[in-house]
């Protein structure tokens, strides 16, 4: 079947172990104010402006065959987009010389993203590495998901996903005779915060976390410390207390902030004002926060893996 992706990044060495290809699916069932790759939010594909790249040589105006761009005498900004009547044509993306409008993602066959995992196959089998499907989130298009680990699967690699949680359990479930490693992210314990910061409360993915902490043959907890939000003493130990309940002795890694996801939100000319003093965390504090998860008898993980934007 056809899905729709952001990217697929060969060579990468996050997102699990050895060399590995992610996937990066379009869609996810969380709204978080510090997402990494918001163009992974929405499963459809946008034209995107940017209009720090434009030079307002209007040469897109004249190729729209549905009449989806406009640009306003005098207001900004130059280029308006009625996303509702483009046909994602293409015409206005290649007449655009300087790369100011452009699609944040593509759809292709499961056989398609398939393939191009199994060019590094060599790779995967030297470094321990194989194939992530991240996002958005892998529930989303999971069908699709779906189809893509089991080729992977079939043909000796190894699967990873990164998921928030936030979907069926039957649909998570059906991840499990596919799916090797489990990259599990939580984010808030108290379920009115994780409502205000994520879009939705968190009483779905604490059942499903139990659900797969059972289930699992291999799952990493990550939990994303946001300056102010997450990264706090008291969220950091209620969540560990709730891993040590379902997943006692389980692996817990704590992904420092990033502040690369505020460039991103600025380069995408969105408003990044919530990350508006927002710096990672010093080792003194991460220190401290990794304490309290070996306080709560849980394995701290803290290796190299930031979870990057993606570009
Ligand atoms: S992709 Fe095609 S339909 Fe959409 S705005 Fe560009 S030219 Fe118009
Ligand atoms: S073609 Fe590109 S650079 Fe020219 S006006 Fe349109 S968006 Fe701007």
């Amino acid at each position: 079947m056809d899905g729709n992706i952001i990217d697929i990044k060969r060579f990468s060495l996050h997102d699990g172990e050895g060399i590995r290809t992610t996937v990066f699916l379009k869609g996810c069932g969380l709204r978080c104010a510090w997402c990494h790759n918001p163009e992974g939010m929405d499963g459809g594909i946008s034209l995107w402006y940017l209009g720090s790249q434009c030079i307002r040589c209007r040469a897109c105006l004249g190729v729209c065959p549905s009449g989806a761009l406009s640009s306003p005498d005098g207001e900004e900004p130059f280029i308006r987009i009625d996303q509702g009547r483009c046909v994602k044509c293409g015409r206005c993306v290649e007449a655009c010389p300087t790369t100011a409008l452009s699609f944040d993602g593509r759809r292709l066959s499961s056989a398609a993203v398939a393939e191009i995992v199994l060019r590094d196959r060599d790779f995967y089998r030297q470094s321990g590495g194989g194939v992530t499907i991240s996002g958005g989130d892998p529930l989303v298009q999971h069908r699709f998901a779906l189809e893509i680990l089991a080729t992977c699967r079939a043909a000796g690699v190894r699967t990873v996903i990164e998921t928030c949680m936030q979907g069926p359990w039957e649909v998570l479930e059906a991840f499990l005779p596919v799916t090797d490693s489990f990259l599990v992210d939580l984010k808030l314990s108290d379920p009115i915060m994780h409502e205000r910061f994520t879009g939705r409360g968190n009483t779905l993915i604490r059942e499903n976390y139990r659900r797969l902490a059972a289930a699992a043959k291999d799952l990493l907890t990550r939990i994303p410390l946001i300056p102010g939000v997450t990264a706090t003493e008291d969220n950091i130990r209620a969540l560990a207390r709730f891993v040590a309940e379902s997943n006692p002795g389980g692996r817990v890694e704590l992904i420092n902030f990033n502040p690369l996801a505020a460039d991103k939100y600025r380069l995408m000319d969105r408003d990044r004002s919530f990350f508006r003093g927002m710096k990672p965390l010093g080792s003194e504090a991460l220190d401290g926060l990794y304490g309290i998860l070996a306080e709560e008898g849980l394995k701290p993980v803290r290796e190299h893996r930031s979870r990057a934007a993606r570009a």
